[in-house]
């Protein structure tokens, strides 16, 4: 099997801890790190966008309940990726060289 099947190319440009801006939705013009990639579904957990509120119910009686913030998992069409050499967001491209893949800022032609 190829390292990148071509029907995944498009969702590998995202990977965890880069920083995307978040272009619909509730948290449009945001830009945060992200900490988690669902490549089965194409979407990806963002520190702090589209916070969710979990009711964690006492376990035993005297006990309070509590409430816990988690950020819930976006689609990729949501974001866009932030160049960290340019810091615009960007249109990811590839260069290969060596065997290998890079990604590059279609921008400012760096890697990323
Ligand atoms: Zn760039």
């Amino acid at each position: 099997m190829p390292p990148w099947p071509k029907n995944s190319s498009k969702f590998m440009k995202i990977k965890k801890g880069d920083t995307v801006l978040i272009i619909s939705g509730k948290d449009k013009g945001r830009k945060s790190k992200i900490l988690q990639v669902l490549s089965k579904e194409q979407k990806i957990v963002i520190e702090g966008v589209n916070i969710r509120k979990k009711h964690i119910k006492p376990r035993k009686t005297g006990e309070k309940g509590q409430i816990i913030e988690t950020p819930g998992p976006l689609h990729i069409s949501n974001v866009k990726l932030i160049c960290r050499k340019c810091g615009k967001p960007i249109r990811v491209g590839y260069k290969i060289a060596g065997g290998k893949k890079f990604r590059i800022c279609k921008k400012c032609s760096q890697e990323i």
